[in-house]
This record gives C-alpha cells, structure tokens and sequence, in this order.
C-alpha cells in the first residue's frame, strides 16, 4: 500500500479515536496513540507525531513496542515543528488554520463554526452554514435566494484593447464581484475571543443578494429545521446527494458514482427516481 492512499485515515478531531472494545484501555491507547504517530509522521504531519510520541514515553511500553517507539521519539525532533499546510483543516469562516488534534471537536477553534465535511474524502468542504433570521420561513427563503441577481460579468473585467503593434489584456479592478461588496462575507465576521459559538444568521436582504448555485439547502422533512449552507468557493462545485444528503467535492462524488452506480454514502442506486 503506497503511502499516499493512507491520507484519509487521519481525519481532523477527534473520530479517530472511536475504537471497538478494547481488552485495557492502555493497550488501546498505546496502540491509538503509536498508529497516529506512525501514519502522521509518514504523511508529513510532524507537530502532530510529536505530540503522539510525547504522550506515548508518558505510558507504560511492552518490550515489543520499545524500540520503534524511542527510535521515533528521537528521529521526529529532526523534523520540521509544523505539520503540512494541505493536511491542517482551514476554515473558511475565519480563514484559520486548525490543529489536526483539536480539543473542541470538529469545530474551528478561532470562531467555532463546525466544519462541514465530504463524506468520502473526510476533508473540510468550503461551505459555511447559515441560519434565517426570525420570520422567515424556509418557502420565503428558497424564493428569495431563487431571485437571480444580475451579477458582473466575469469577462468585463478584462479589457482587452488593440493597437499597432501591441495587444493589451488590462484587468479593471473597480468591477471586483466577488470580493467584499458580498453581504454575506460580511455576515461571517465574529467577535475575536469569544467562547461561544455565534451563527451566522441573515437576513431577506443577504438572501436576496446569493445566488442559487453557490448555496445548498438539506430540506429535511418536518418536524426538522432545513439546513443551509454557502459556498465561499463559487468555482469548486459541492454535490449533495439528494437522499441522504451528505456533501461531496462533484469531482470525488461523479467519480464514485461512475464507479458503483450509487451514492458512495446511502448507496442509493442513480436510477432511483424517489427523492
Ligand atoms: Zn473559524
Ligand atoms: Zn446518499
């Protein structure tokens, strides 16, 4: 097995952890503990091998175990204090890095927004959810965030102008349409330091300015809330199964699918005409 198909075996916070019985909870978290070591120092993340081995010398070591065990207690402090960037969790609220071992959970330890997660390849999705302000009911909702809004269009940025001898491609910066006139991204803004979780919570206004492609809703059927969730990233499409409406990158998912003929999650079959 290469080293690379090993990449979603350490998935960010705490899952990792939930073993079947275990004969001692020692041994089960010597063996937790060593695995996690073994696999992050290979995958490139060294801060958190680290740790694994700090918290390994502090547990009683059968003779087996020993050697690997101080040899690789030794050999990590010759690498770098930090783990790989593309392995760290990002989130896309705040733009914060996150531990891989986080405390909190799955929930980003700057503004405590949770993470929403592909359900094949464990990684962070680039979607923040979001919450209607009072009064709004989830028909009104849909309409408003249906209404398109005319949005610039991506080529008028670019300029181009012919002369003599000479071809120009200016791009206009005054035409910026992603940027921060978004009422959204204003939205996502939190006050620093506190320890409660505040959702981001919009109102007819925010949702009459979104587009219909960049927000996924889980309609949920009654007596539950449906869900809402915004695409930070417009050009890297998220597909939601329709069933079980778990979250993927479209690429991962079309892949799977094309693979098994089913949602790699529900296992629906892509022929079931029922929602
Ligand atoms: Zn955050
Ligand atoms: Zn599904």
């Amino acid at each position: 097995m290469s080293k690379h198909s090993l990449a979603p075996a350490v998935p960010p916070g705490n899952s990792v952890f939930q073993h079947g019985d275990c004969a001692k909870d020692g041994q089960c978290q010597l063996n937790t503990l060593f695995t996690l070591a073994k696999q992050s120092r290979a995958l490139g993340a060294y801060k958190l091998a680290r740790h694994a081995y700090d918290k390994l010398r502090g547990l009683q070591i059968p003779a087996r175990f020993q050697k690997s065990i101080e040899l690789g207690s030794l050999t990590i402090r010759s690498k770098p204090f930090h783990d790989r960037e593309e392995l760290v969790p990002l989130c896309y609220r705040c733009s914060s890095n996150n531990p891989l071992l986080n405390n909190l959970g799955n929930v980003c330890v700057n503004c405590r927004q949770p993470f929403v997660f592909s359900a094949s390849s464990y990684e962070v999705l680039h979607l923040v959810e979001f919450y209607l302000e009072e009064g709004i009911t989830d028909e009104e909702a849909v309409s408003l965030i249906d209404l398109e809004v005319p949005r610039h269009k991506q080529e008028s940025k670019w300029q181009e102008t012919m002369s003599d001898n000479a071809q120009t491609l200016r791009l206009d910066e005054t035409m910026d349409c992603t940027g921060s006139n978004d009422p959204f991204t204003a939205k996502l803004s939190f006050e620093q330091g506190g320890s409660e979780f505040v959702p981001v919570v919009v109102s007819r206004s925010v949702l009459r300015s979104m587009s219909r492609r960049d927000v996924l809703i889980k309609r949920w059927p009654p007596p539950l809330k449906w869900q809402y969730f915004r695409s930070l990233l417009p050009d890297v499409s998220v597909t939601m199964c329709p069933s079980c409406f778990q979250m993927f990158h479209s690429e991962d998912y079309e892949l799977l699918v094309l693979q098994h003929n089913c949602c790699p999650y529900c296992r629906r079959h892509i022929d079931d005409p029922s929602p």
